[in-house]
């Protein structure tokens, strides 16, 4: 069963929506060549838990960590570590939060310093993939359709979809029914009915769409070393247009490098 949210708890997943886009606008800020990735999970620790929330991913299955924070090539799921970022590094940061029973989750993939052209046409496709596939988030379609749409953008611009992880519905666990794969055909998968959260996470690799585990257990890698992308925002099924629950407004007043 996919839970039909309420109009009340989609306005506690809306809290949660917006606290993980404020914090990752905050912890975006910070970064810069020589910061270190345990230095950016420590600010959103703290962001988040002086807005009286608590980090969902913390404890998750024994994630040790507020955020998880994938370079280069790291699809996702990268922990934190004295590692410091340099120019050229793309880095994407995925966070959670946890407030009034309900969650938050949301991701986004930053440049430090000056990208190569070929980089920030990854980032630019991801972002503009997860848009591709909330246009299709409404009432009547079907997942296959977010699915199908998110392909057929990343791969038109020659680049591979990762099938290993998916995207999610979201409520009182950060990971709910249905499964939102980056893959798929249209007119394919469960129903969308409104009421329903979800949230859609394009990983998209600048090569081949194979991944392995890394010996941390943890973090998943590019199979040819070549760099990926993660950009995520939950939403609101409707009648009509989706409802974007969680925003990149904030980051996007001070960083706008791959955005035109
Ligand atoms: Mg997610
Ligand atoms: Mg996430």
């Amino acid at each position: 069963m996919i839970k039909i949210r309420t109009e009340e708890e989609i306005e506690l997943l809306r809290v949660n929506a917006l606290l993980v886009s404020k914090t990752l606008a905050e912890v975006g800020r910070h970064i810069a060549p020589g910061v270190s990735t345990k230095t950016l999970d420590a600010i959103a620790e703290a962001f988040i838990r002086d807005h009286g929330a608590e980090p969902a991913f913390l404890g998750y299955d024994g994630f040790p960590a507020t955020l998880c924070i994938s370079l280069n090539s790291t699809v996702v799921h990268g922990i934190p570590s004295d590692e410091v970022l340099k120019e050229g590094d793309v880095v994407s940061i995925d966070c959670g939060t946890r407030y009034k029973g309900y969650c938050g989750d949301s991701a986004y993939t930053f440049g430090v310093g000056e990208l190569s052209d070929q980089d920030k046409m990854l980032l630019r496709v991801t972002h503009d993939a997860l848009f591709k596939g909330i246009e299709q988030a409404r009432s009547g379609n079907r997942v296959g359709d977010i699915s199908a749409a998110v392909q057929s953008y990343a791969e038109q611009h020659g680049f591979s979809v990762v099938r290993e992880m998916v995207g999610h519905g979201i409520g009182t666990k950060v990971h709910e029914r249905p499964d939102v794969p980056n893959y798929g055909a249209r007119g394919r998968g469960k129903l969308l009915s409104k009421g329903m959260v979800i949230c859609i996470e394009p990983m998209i690799n600048a090569g081949a769409k194979e991944v392995y585990l890394a010996e941390d257990g943890w973090a998943l890698q590019t199979a040819d070393d070549k760099k990926s992308a993660h950009f995520e925002l939950t939403m609101v099924v409707r009648e009509r247009e989706p409802e974007i629950l969680s925003t990149f407004n904030q980051i996007d007043e001070y960083y706008t490098k791959y955005q035109t």
